[in-house]
């Protein structure tokens, strides 16, 4: 089986797109003089699609996030010529070959994601080729299904955040995330108004549920370290990405406050970032995304990293590639999945853009141990709400 051709799309949403009111969520763009609506790379409103066609006919589709549209440019430039005309069984050594024809540039960030979006695509491939799913490929079922938790919880008014709490009690979830809407430049009445979020939402769901916390890097090392000791009383699962991903010093000294675990790597890259992660005891959870990390590749190596150093793997997002991974790996215990709804952040595209993914029964995520591939493709339903550009 030879690769024939890779094509990379973006689909950018011109559809409704529901405005976030102020201190929805915290970022890490909070902390700079000049706030206004600025959400950094927070908000998003496209994403790249890349398919990878064969000479057996065989299409895999994988996807990215990050900067679509430089996504594109590195695919169309530099990574599709590297692996037209491979057999795409050989995934090990063209992602070693992707990896280091772009290793001046691409090794973390956007580089990265496109290497990802391609691995993703190639894997898909080789399940549909010999008609299993992705996960039969990578060690197949370590649980009977997934758990997973319900994301969203964004701030907002304390009423209609115990609303959005209680509809997922009643959907049958057994574990929840929000997010702070306060930070550094807040002072303590933003601590309170914080606090006030996690409060509301504890007494909603009650003790036996987890609950988890998200900064996405809108805090620094000493506000966290202020807020962690008022944060103890709700027994959070864990924090999330207190501060920004560079600061690997404060996820450490964070961690040795031993309160609760810490959680981090959504924005870290490669087996390289985990190496360091994990070997100085930075995090308590391990968050890549499959399709920024490095692909499926990348994503099984951090497992068996992450087993072999008792540190879970929770990932990123929802999406199959990442329930695949969670299914076949011991080492990853649960999987994020984000409620459908309207556009907001971005996160939400992925459900416009394909069908195939499964919805939570109770709590719950399964996969079919029969479809092939990663078991999503291309909906043309919502098409006519993105541009899409070739
Ligand atoms: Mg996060």
């Amino acid at each position: 089986m030879k690769i024939t051709k890779v094509r990379a799309r973006v689909f950018e949403w011109k559809g409704k797109v529901v405005p976030p009111a102020a201190h929805f969520c915290t970022n890490a763009v909070d902390i700079l003089y000049e706030r206004g609506d600025n959400m950094g790379s927070f908000r998003f409103h496209d994403w790249l699609v890349v398919e990878v066609e064969t000479d057996s006919g065989h299409v895999g589709i994988g996807d990215a996030a990050l900067a679509p549209r430089i996504c594109k440019n590195v695919i169309d430039q530099y990574l599709a010529p590297l692996v037209i005309g491979a057999d795409p069984f050989d995934n090990e050594y063209l992602w070693q070959k992707m990896y280091r024809c772009t290793l001046a540039w691409g090794r973390k960030g956007v580089g990265m994601a496109a290497i990802s979006a391609i691995d993703i695509a190639l894997w898909d491939l080789m399940g549909k080729a010999v008609n299993r799913p992705v996960f039969k490929l990578l060690g197949g079922r370590t649980k009977e299904k997934i758990p997973c938790y319900a994301s969203k919880l964004y701030s907002q008014p304390l009423d209609q955040l115990a609303d959005e709490a209680r509809r997922y009690m009643e959907q049958g979830f057994k574990a929840v995330k929000l997010r702070f809407g306060w930070g550094p430049r807040d002072g303590a009445p933003g601590m309170r108004k914080n606090l006030d979020l996690v409060r509301t939402v504890r007494e909603v769901i009650g003790p036996d549920i987890d609950l988890m916390c998200e900064c996405y890097m809108g805090w620094t090392l000493e506000y966290a370290r202020r807020m962690v000791p008022l944060l103890e009383p709700f027994n959070l699962r864990w924090l999330e990405e207190p501060v920004i991903a560079d600061d690997i010093e404060g996820y450490i000294e964070l961690k040795k406050m031993n309160r609760f675990p810490i959680a981090g790597g959504e924005h870290e890259f490669t087996i390289y970032g985990f190496k360091d992660l994990i070997e100085r005891r930075a995090v308590d959870v391990i968050q890549y995304d499959t399709n920024r990390v490095g692909g499926i590749t990348a994503a099984r190596k951090i497992n068996a990293l992450a087993e072999a150093w008792s540190v879970p793997v929770i990932p990123h997002a929802g999406q199959m590639h990442n329930y695949h991974l969670t299914m076949s790996s011991v080492a990853s215990p649960m999987s994020e999945f984000f409620p459908v709804h309207d556009v907001e952040v971005g996160n939400e595209l992925f459900y416009y853009l394909f069908k195939g993914e499964p919805q939570p029964v109770e709590g719950w995520l399964q996969l079919d141990d029969h479809k092939p591939g990663l078991g999503i493709e291309l909906s043309d339903e919502y098409r006519s709400e993105f541009n899409v550009i070739e």
